[in-house]
């Protein structure tokens, strides 16, 4: 059996970052990754995704974007190679094609089985992706037999990932799920001839740019990103709210449901139940689109507070905010029958979550299957890290801006741990 001080699962810019902060505290490890560095970037993407957080937001400890489009968006193969060229640069000791398999406790540390060698750690941080497979309502199973059914961004054994519109049959196809990855998939869908309904629920609206800077510049500007885990009010609904309605576009475009709408894409309310091959629509869609219309007014009014009180260096040649039209909500089916022909596909953008079942042995999952962590430290087994979850230690943990700061915290934790 190999031993090493911490063993990191997973070389995504998570578990790159960590390594990264493990080498600079002279901690031995190793990055135990099933496939290859940035794997996630090149297998569980769609083929026209981009990112939709600006070039200079890629922070990573001690690396960033060096390229001449700092207000662009990469897509997924610039982000892999982005992610790649860090690994190099940082010369992390990853074992690729090496899959954990189970992790052990043992007197006082771990065991991790992987299907090479088995490795013993003191300390062990998991970094195996928080968005991996699909999350998809149980009410799936109520659809009738032929139609196709996507996940964008992940797949199961019998659910498989959205890549592009060639992939899909001719005929109508519904979208479930309206925030990044469902309009921009809409968007595309329709664009290659096929009708699109799209199913609204819960969304975050925002727009691509406010007083001519991108959104996420506010966000980064106003300190909204590095709203901490410890001080909110309600960390739960934090860790569970949709994505952002953003995308990111050579022209940087902002794409809402009014701009779906008006290309002709069908919006109706959050697809509740099927029955009988026919599909219940809520009767929220103006509610959640009033919601989500005074939310990002509110947004937009603390960026302007801010600005008022913030340095001239920071706020100098800004234009006056501009008002954002409130959404213009059609009137919308409550049915949709989804056995007269009419949908062919059925693609779930209703999110993703970890595949986290190497832990099984450990007693670390919540009633519902979640690890149970605070800011990234497992309760009950220590030595025991999780990164890359939704609001983990901030607003951003998730992005590749975020990994950093709680790499860094963490393996702070560690090497007291360690110590
Ligand atoms: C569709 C989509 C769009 C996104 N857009 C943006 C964006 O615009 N900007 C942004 O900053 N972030 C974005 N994110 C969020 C985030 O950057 C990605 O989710 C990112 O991939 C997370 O990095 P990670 O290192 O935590 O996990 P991953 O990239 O998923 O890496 C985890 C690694 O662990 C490996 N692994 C898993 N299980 C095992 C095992 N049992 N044994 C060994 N290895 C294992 C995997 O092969 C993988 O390489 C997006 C995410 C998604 C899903």
């Amino acid at each position: 059996m190999l031993r090493v001080g911490a063993v990191v699962i997973g070389a995504g810019h998570s578990g790159l970052a960590v390594s990264r902060h493990l080498a600079e505290r002279g901690v031995d490890h190793v990055l135990l990754e099933r496939s290859e560095v940035a794997s996630s970037w090149r297998s569980q993407r769609w083929d026209s995704l981009r990112l939709l957080t600006p070039n200079w937001l890629s922070r990573l400890p001690g690396y960033a974007y060096r390229g001449d489009d700092p207000d662009g968006y990469m897509s997924a193969p610039q982000v892999a190679a982005f992610i790649e060229d860090y690994a190099k640069e940082s010369a992390a000791p990853v074992r690729a094609n090496t899959t954990v398999t189970a992790v052990r406790r043992v007197d006082d540390g771990y065991v991790v089985e992987t299907d090479q060698e088995a490795w013993r750690a003191a300390t062990v941080v998991v970094a195996a992706g928080g968005a991996s497979v699909p999350t998809v309502p149980e009410l799936r199973a109520g659809l009738p037999p032929g139609i196709e059914q996507r996940a964008p961004g992940g797949s199961t054994p019998d659910l498989p990932g959205y890549r592009n519109p060639d992939d899909l049959p001719q005929g109508g196809v519904l979208v479930v799920g309206p925030s990044a990855s469902g309009i921009q998939i809409a968007q595309e869908v329709h664009a290659s001839g096929r009708p699109v309904t799209l199913a609204v629920g819960e969304h975050v609206r925002m727009p691509r740019t406010y007083r001519d800077r991108d959104v996420l510049w506010w966000m980064d500007a106003t300190g909204l990103f590095e709203d901490r885990y410890d001080e909110i009010p309600d960390l739960l609904r934090a860790r569970v709210l949709p994505s952002m309605q953003l995308i990111g576009s050579p022209e940087r475009a902002t794409l809402d449901l009014n701009t779906l709408s008006a290309a002709g894409i069908r919006l109706v309310g959050r697809l509740a139940g099927v029955h009988d091959g026919v599909a219940q629509l809520s009767g929220s869609l103006r509610n959640v689109c009033t919601l989500a219309d005074l939310k990002v007014k509110r947004l937009l009014k603390g960026f302007d507070e801010w600005a008022a009180t913030a340095g001239a260096e920071q706020t100098a040649g800004l234009p006056p905010g501009e008002p954002v039209a409130p959404t213009v909500v059609p009137a919308a089916p409550l049915e949709l029958d989804l056995g007269s022909g009419e949908i062919r596909t059925v693609i779930w953008a209703t999110g993703l979550q970890p595949d986290f079942g190497f832990l099984g042995e450990l007693p670390v999952f919540d009633h519902k299957g979640r690890v149970r962590h605070d800011g990234g430290v497992v309760p009950g087994s220590p030595g025991l890290y999780v990164i890359g979850l939704p609001f983990l230690r901030r607003r951003k943990s998730t992005l590749i801006d975020g990994a950093g700061a709680d790499a860094d915290d963490l393996v702070t934790h560690l090497v007291g741990h360690l110590g």
